[in-house]
């Protein structure tokens, strides 16, 4: 092994030959690098043999501490041992305060709409905190090959937004390296096992960690990768099961719940402990400190464990049933089941997983690690080592993408669960004579009125050469990039006038509001409907009101006796009334009684010889 790592910066100094490349799981708890050597995906250990690297940064008066030596001044200097910065980069301030409860930083308080924290050696943001860990793997990298890294693959959770995958890749660059891609985690755990080079199908890769729980509805066709649908709970992991079985000892034990901090917190050590031997053994012994009465000695066997944690499992199964439902696949066309995750050795996990998708999950490489090494394959064939090995990798935009319209509307222009990279156009016109300005308002999400829908950007397009109403053309296309990022661009077709924006939210989205933004857009759809039937009674009036009025401008004198006039203008003002209540019947009805009254009106302006001056309208617009 050791001769072969010595043979190995030989290539590098090869300039035609093999160029440095890594592969970087950065993980809430723990991060990895992997690379490819020798046609071989391996992940890179420290000096001490220690793949893993806690992804804790301890900051000091005079530098920084990253990995074990860091993680064990957690509990010694809180305040300065930044944990878990995956949880925090790309969120906004607002964001952070409801989940920065549980943390005990302390949070700078600014303007500025990324959180920073204070700390000994100056206030942080996550996204330096991430650049920490970053730098510390790719100099691991860079010493263990023996020279620069070309570029790095950099894995992500399949739900990150924008926002956080910008951040993310703020991260790298502040940590002088070159970003390839970022890769969604599962598409990287789909490559690790060779699914790539496999037939085309279906694959599903549950991933259980520490804290978080993700499942991935994985499509390959001609060799590109597909994400069909993400699904999980945020809120779900190992320490979950390592609560059930902590509190099964307490009842045991007879320790109460107010039992001291740290009784808890030892307690909380051995259930860990406990619940990893039963991968392995059928029963285990327990030796419990009890507070006040010593010991308490037990035994804990795989059938009560398992009745213990099934309900965990269950919840687990049916986040994978909706991810099923919402990639549109039955069960049965789903080809392999990839294990990812510390928490997928348990053999009770892996039972029931394989009883829903009715196979065996796929366990053969190590659950921790797999990311890490599929993101080291792809690193490789990004640096151009493979030419002939492209493997596009595609993921799904989370939330449906879109434009407000008049009335508040939302116009999806991307739906959600679209592969990416995308772009689509659509095109859009004005709704005023002579409008020379249009606001494009980007949001995201499920809901049907864009105040119910997250906002992304806004910006005008100014330049528009004055015309009436609805002869404009502009279109408007939204491009998502292999990175998730979206650009906007708005251009009117006739001078070619364009306006654009790159969305770069300062923060972003969580998982949980993803599942909560398409949870109220189910509960709300009866709703949504009706308030959509009367944005678009209240466009439909508008347009009416508007082109009237601007006939009546240009010939109303000429063709209207006073008392025709007026009566328009009742009707007129009928409608206008009708418009600013919630009626949808009555403006419905308002709107076809102005269409009566202005029957003759029409019929005179179209005899009149005056078409002219309707060029460019329709006569649908009295309607
Ligand atoms: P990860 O975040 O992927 O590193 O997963 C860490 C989680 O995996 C923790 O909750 C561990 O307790 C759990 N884990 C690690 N090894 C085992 C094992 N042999 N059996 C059950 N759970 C395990």
């Amino acid at each position: 092994m050791a001769l072969l790592q010595i043979a190995e910066p030989g290539q590098a100094a090869a300039p035609h030959q093999h160029k440095l490349a890594a592969g970087i799981d950065l993980g809430t708890t723990n991060s990895l690098v992997a690379t490819v050597r020798s046609a071989q995906a391996e992940t890179l250990p420290d000096e001490q043999g220690r793949h893993l690297l806690p992804s804790v940064v301890h900051y000091f008066a005079d530098g920084v501490d990253v990995g074990y030596t860091a993680r064990e001044q957690a509990t010694r200097d809180p305040l300065n041992t930044i944990a878990s910065a995956k949880r925090l980069i790309g969120r906004a301030v607002s964001d952070i305060k409801s989940l920065g409860k549980g943390l005990p930083y302390e949070f700078v308080k600014t303007d500025s709409r990324v959180p920073r924290i204070h700390t000994m050696a100056g206030d942080v943001s996550p996204i330096e905190v991430s650049a920490e860990i970053l730098k510390v793997l790719a100099r691991r990298a860079e010493d263990t090959l023996g020279g620069e890294l070309s570029g790095v693959v950099i894995t992500v959770p399949a739900y990150f937004d924008d926002a956080q995958r910008q951040a993310t890749k703020d991260a790298a660059r502040l940590a002088g390296l070159h970003v390839f891609r970022l890769l969604n985690e599962p598409t990287a755990a789909a490559v690790a096992y060779g699914l790539d080079r496999g037939a085309d199908g279906i694959h599903a890769i549950f991933d259980l960690g520490g804290g978080t729980f993700d499942i991935s509805i994985l499509r390959l066709n001609k060799g590109v990768f597909e994400v069909l649908s993400t699904g999980g709970d945020s809120a779900l992991g190992g320490d979950d099961f390592d609560q059930v079985v902590a509190e099964w000892i307490m009842e045991q034990a007879g320790i109460a719940d107010d039992a001291d901090h740290k009784v808890l917190r030892q307690l909380m050590l051995d259930a860990r402990k406990a619940k990893e031997a039963l991968s392995d053994a059928k029963s285990v012994d327990l030796d419990i400190a009890v507070p006040g009465s010593g010991r308490w000695q037990g035994q804990l066997n795989r059938e009560i464990f398992n009745t213990l944690v099934d309900p965990l499992i269950r919840n687990t199964i049916s986040a994978c049933r909706r991810a099923l439902r919402d990639a549109g696949v039955d069960v049965e066309e789903v080809q392999d089941v990839v294990m990812v995750g510390g928490s997928t050795r348990m053999p009770r996990l892996r039972e029931k997983v394989g009883e829903f998708f009715r196979q065996p999950p796929l366990v053969d490489i190590d659950p921790d690690r797999v990311v890490a090494l599929g993101a080291a394959i792809q690193a490789d064939v990004l640096a151009g080592n493979k030419p002939d090995n492209e493997i596009l990798l595609l993921d799904v935009t989370p939330l449906s993408l879109g434009l407000e319209t008049m009335g508040g509307l939302v116009e999806k222009v991307i739906p959600r669960n679209t592969t990416i990279p995308v772009a689509r156009a659509q095109e859009f016109t004005t709704f005023k004579d002579g409008q020379t300005a249009m606001v494009v308002h980007v949001v995201q999400g499920e809901r049907e009125m864009a105040e119910h829908c997250r906002s992304l950007a806004r910006f005008e397009l100014r330049g528009i050469p004055p015309m009436v109403a609805g002869a404009a053309r502009i279109r408007v296309t939204f491009a998502v990039d292999a990175d998730g990022l979206l650009d906007v661009e708005a251009e009117e077709l006739s001078q070619g006038v364009k306006a654009s924006v790159t969305v770069k939210p300062s923060y972003g989205l969580s998982d949980e509001e993803i599942t909560n933004m398409l949870r109220a857009s189910f509960e709300h759809a009866e709703e949504d409907l009706e308030e959509r039937r009367l944005a678009e009674a209240r466009v439909e009036g508008m347009r009416v009101v508007e082109a009237l009025q601007a006939a009546l401008a240009s010939d109303g004198e000429k063709l209207l006796n006073p008392q025709e006039r007026r009566q328009i203008e009742t009707a007129l003002q009928e409608l206008t009334e009708a418009i600013a209540t919630s009626d949808v019947d009555a403006i419905d009805a308002q709107a076809k009684h102005v269409e009566q009254v202005c029957e003759f009106y029409v019929e005179r302006r179209m005899n009149s010889g005056i078409q002219q001056a309707m060029a460019g309208h329709n006569i649908n617009e009295f309607e």
